[in-house]
């Protein structure tokens, strides 16, 4: 699913979080929006989720405009920084749970969701969590079955708003390893907020750099990193070792 967004805009009030943005992305890649705090990534996520609306603006999913549609129609799953884990269900019934509040006519039949839920945990490797309850797990195992669970719906596009922020420094790192490995296996199109650049430089295939809204660098990792030419991506990724 490609995803393009064209002259998008949005305050609040006087306040411009998002300020004129272009961007395609395409089919399958992995793309990290990089910038410091409160240079409106989240509100461009939210926006291509359907969960803010631009006050100008369009966006497409494969050419097809979404604009005006819901978020429960464009198909996306997500995955926040706090671990938003129904904490009264079981690993297995967080993760079937998209599943089972679709609406009849579109949801599976129990066997075919034991199924499923079972092949994504064996995915992120926790098949053996099943019968558990998310405060059982350790907090990278929560992000893990957030993952599974985002996925279990087939989304067409994955959104992931700092997952990893909660964490402590070396699961992050091992969790970031792994949400390279899983998009490397399903390829769905995917978004990734994070104001951490090694995690953008080791993760994306691309990185979309933001600042006071705007875009100001766009490239792979390595042409990001190589790139002096603007100063505020210079200072901002300068410091990686
Ligand atoms: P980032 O994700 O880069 O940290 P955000 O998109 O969350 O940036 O926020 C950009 C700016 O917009 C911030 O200064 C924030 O305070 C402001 N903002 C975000 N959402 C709202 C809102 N619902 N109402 C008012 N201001 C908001």
């Amino acid at each position: 699913m490609s995803i393009s967004i064209e002259q998008v805009n949005k305050r609040f009030g006087d306040f411009v979080a998002v300020d004129n943005v272009n961007l395609n992305i395409n089919t399958g890649e992995l793309t990290a929006l990089l910038g410091p705090s409160g240079s409106g990534k989240t509100t461009l996520l939210r926006i291509i989720a359907g969960l803010e609306q631009a006050d100008s603006g369009r966006i497409q999913f494969n050419n097809e405009d979404i604009t005006g549609q819901h978020v429960s129609e464009r198909g996306v799953g997500f995955v926040f920084q706090h671990y938003a884990l129904f904490k009264h269900m079981t690993v297995f019934e967080n993760v079937a749970y998209g599943l089972t509040v679709k609406p009849k006519k579109f949801r599976p039949s129990k066997a075919e969701i034991a199924k499923k839920v079972n092949k994504l945990l064996q995915l992120v490797q926790l098949d053996w969590t099943a019968d558990r309850y998310p405060a059982q797990l350790s907090g990278g195992q929560r992000q893990r079955i957030a993952l599974a669970r985002a996925l279990a719906v087939e989304p067409k596009v994955l959104l992931l708003d700092e997952p990893f922020g909660a964490l402590d420094a070396k699961v992050r790192a091992e969790l970031r390893r792994w949400l390279r490995r899983l998009h490397d296996e399903i390829h769905v199109t995917s978004v990734f907020v994070t104001h951490d650049q090694e995690e953008a430089l080791e993760v994306a295939d691309r990185i979309v750099v933001m600042n006071k809204g705007a875009i100001e660098q766009d490239g792979t990792p390595e042409q990001v990193y190589d790139h002096p030419a603007n100063p505020f991506v210079y200072e901002f990724l300068g410091n990686v070792n």
